[in-house]
């Protein structure tokens, strides 16, 4: 018998209109002996209709989806809908407002924590509540990633390869609603903890985003934000309208094997050598890293193992051995 969550909504979630509240988790600590952890839910519903799962913030320092779920809260309606719009912009709330990908609390990388744990530490919390409650509602489930301060990608909606081929199908043409420059058919170094994973294996059509990083937004990777959120509002039969393509298309990707992921060997000063989105051949010079104690040295190279397109890259100046220097994906 599993145990009852610890987390309570402060508002309904079934009920018509637009209640703006909080899922409450209680947190007894050092500066509030009795206090919770206060995680920001808008729900909007109108009669009966699909439900829409709305997340973001899943990692704190991924801001297109936190600025987008934030605004969409703010400027939905109810009149413009029909069934329910769950938005959820913070999964991991304490990792937002201390501006990383994990929480300072326990540590916890929210998305590697699913299906969490009732009994468990903050993180695990937070997600056995979403994984239980809030996951079972939804016909849709929309989770908006970009790469945080240490990733920085080309904008891009993606689904992953599953089992079920009809599932697949719904993910894949939910993938394209979004209308992102890029659609990515994804493969994941290691699901197990994602909550990618536990959404797909409960049935649900589900769509996950890169739209940049750096630990920062720009107004273009918002806008696409914006656009993708109404676009599968649109596609889930909730949000009346058009779907709004990307003005210059959509390019499909692929990520067949994992000759797609370039790991740093080394510690240094990181030199690219191709930007984001530049078309590489197998062979091609993709970085440089420079030892960092002494001038003189030859650099590390780097050369892309496989054709493709430079789809995520390492954002910050200094790197590290076993971070991820780039990825190259197939255009299709
Ligand atoms: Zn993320």
């Amino acid at each position: 018998m599993t145990k009852p969550s610890p987390i309570s909504p402060t508002i309904p979630l079934d009920q018509d209109g637009i209640h703006h509240g909080f899922l409450k988790l209680p947190y007894s600590r050092d500066d509030s002996a009795w206090g919770a952890v206060m995680i920001p839910i808008t729900v909007v519903r109108n009669g009966n209709g699909p439900t829409a799962l709305l997340t973001g913030g899943n990692h704190g320092d991924e801001y297109e989806g936190l600025v987008s779920l934030f605004k969409l809260a703010e400027s939905l309606s109810a009149g413009e809908i029909t069934g329910r719009v769950i938005i959820l912009p913070a999964m991991n709330y304490p990792a937002f407002r201390s501006a990383s990908r994990t929480s300072p609390i326990d540590a916890g990388n929210m998305n590697r924590s699913f299906p969490g744990k009732p009994d468990g530490t903050v993180t695990q919390k937070i997600a056995d509540y979403i994984f239980r409650y809030l996951v079972p509602e939804a016909d849709i489930v929309l989770d908006i990633h970009s790469g945080g301060k240490t990733l920085d990608f080309i904008p891009f909606a993606a689904a992953h390869v599953l089992p079920d081929k009809e599932q697949e199908a719904r993910c894949v043409a939910a993938m394209k609603a979004f209308g992102a420059p890029y659609s990515m058919m994804m493969l994941e170094l290691d699901a197990v903890g994602m909550f990618d994973t536990v959404v797909e294996e409960a049935g649900k059509t589900f769509v996950t985003t890169e739209l940049g990083g750096g630990g920062s937004t720009t107004a273009e990777r918002i806008a696409i934000a914006d656009r993708g959120v109404r676009n599968i509002l649109i596609h889930a039969g909730i949000l009346k309208g058009e779907i709004e393509p990307s003005p210059t298309g959509t390019t499909m990707l692929d990520m067949p094997d994992d000759r797609c992921f370039v790991a740093s060997e080394a510690s240094g000063l990181y030199e690219p050598c191709v930007d984001l989105g530049d078309m590489v051949k197998e062979g091609d010079l993709i970085a440089r890293i420079y030892d960092v104690e002494r001038t003189g040295t030859p650099p590390r190279e780097y050369y892309a193992p496989r054709e493709g397109i430079v789809s995520c890259r390492h954002f910050q100046g200094l790197i590290k051995t076993g971070d991820c220097l780039i990825v190259i994906a197939e255009v299709l």
